[in-house]
């Protein structure tokens, strides 16, 4: 099938949600109409190579303006609410530079802090709708404002991230017949077209209250493409996280236990404080890694990002400073800090030195 050209109208198309995902509304949509998420996408000419599967490396990340408008002509749905869906189209996501290749495209979502191919998920959300929201895919995200649980990382069936298995590095599958969106989907391991069957609607929650919902904010806020604060300066909200990654940099490879605690982070007791704490230990040494969990996402969101949205700038720059100066002396302020120049707030740059 030709990827260009004029294109026929399809007859009936779910309609994206708010916040969605493009792949999401993909899977969600050729499910409707009873096809392969890949054969709906030859259907719609994105750009695609391959026989068995379909490899777009983009995918979900950016959409050109043509691949865009052939969108619309398809379904009807305006060309913007799909570039809308991308991930480099994020506020708070620098796009990729480049031609985008499968490796490229590793080092690029490490670097941003996002999950291409699948995020985490809310159950209690899904199970109305299996949508799978755009900003799931930040690694930073923690909870569900709406039902103040924490986000799910792996799932309870197959072990692995929620959904990260299913395309195979993008690799769309053409040939299965259609995918039910509600499940995991994983492909499993050891077997030709096995997938994991878990319903994601199933996963097991665990609720935590209002308090991580209040830290994240920030988070939201500049997702939304709202600017931000960081230091007491209105910052954009590439830049505010920019100084997140930055500053849990910091926290992770010069804050002691006390600092934390000095910081309303209790090291006993019961709560998200003390979860947190359980966390602090293993941060150590993942220089620019993203958090691994929802848990470590709220470690960040409470250390980093509180740090930068408080109400005490001066306190705050004072104890980057400290924490950069404790790196300079140690040597590892070139490993820990270096990588994280860019996009950087000019206070929090100058709070360590630059
Ligand atoms: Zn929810
Ligand atoms: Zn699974």
């Amino acid at each position: 099938m030709r990827s260009s050209g004029a294109r026929r109208r399809l007859p009936a198309v779910a309609v994206p949600c708010p916040e969605e995902a493009f792949d999401s509304w993909l899977w969600r949509a050729a499910y409707r109409i009873g096809v392969a998420p890949g054969f709906f996408a030859r259907a719609l000419g994105l750009d695609l190579s391959g026989v068995r599967q379909v490899r777009p490396v983009g995918f979900g990340v950016c959409l050109s303006l043509e691949a865009a408008e052939r969108l619309e002509a398809c379904t009807g749905i305006p060309a913007g609410r799909f570039t809308g869906m991308q991930l480099a189209n994020v506020a708070v996501v620098g796009a990729p530079v480049g031609k985008l290749t499968v490796s490229r495209l590793r080092e690029w979502q490490a670097d941003q802090w996002v999950s291409v191919y699948g995020g985490r998920v809310c159950p209690l959300c899904v199970a109305d709708v299996p949508v799978s929201r755009l900003w799931w895919r930040l690694s930073a995200a923690a909870v569900c404002p709406v039902h103040r649980c924490l986000l799910v990382d792996e799932c309870a069936g197959c072990g692995r991230r929620v959904q990260s298995g299913r395309a195979q590095l993008g690799m769309l599958p053409v040939r299965e017949g259609a995918l039910d969106p509600g499940v995991c989907g994983n492909v499993l391991a050891g077997s030709a077209m096995g997938r994991c069957e878990a319903r994601l609607s199933d996963l097991p929650v665990t609720v935590v209250g209002d308090i991580l919902v209040v830290w994240q904010r920030p988070l939201l806020e500049a997702f939304a493409g709202r600017p931000v604060r960081a230091l007491g300066d209105e910052v954009s909200p590439r830049q505010w996280f920019a100084g997140v990654r930055l500053v849990t940099e910091l926290v992770r490879e010069a804050a002691t236990a006390a600092e934390l605690e000095d910081l309303g982070m209790p090291s006993s007791g019961r709560g998200p404080g003390a979860w947190l704490c359980s966390v602090a230990g293993e941060v150590r040494g993942r220089v620019g890694s993203p958090p691994a969990s929802a848990l470590e996402a709220a470690f960040v969101l409470r250390t980093a990002g509180s740090l930068l949205t408080g109400h005490d700038p001066q306190d705050a720059a004072g104890r980057l400073r400290s924490w950069a100066d404790r790196l300079v002396r140690s040597g590892a302020a070139k490993t820990v800090l270096a990588p994280n120049r860019r996009d950087v707030p000019r206070l929090v740059a100058a709070a360590v030195g630059w």
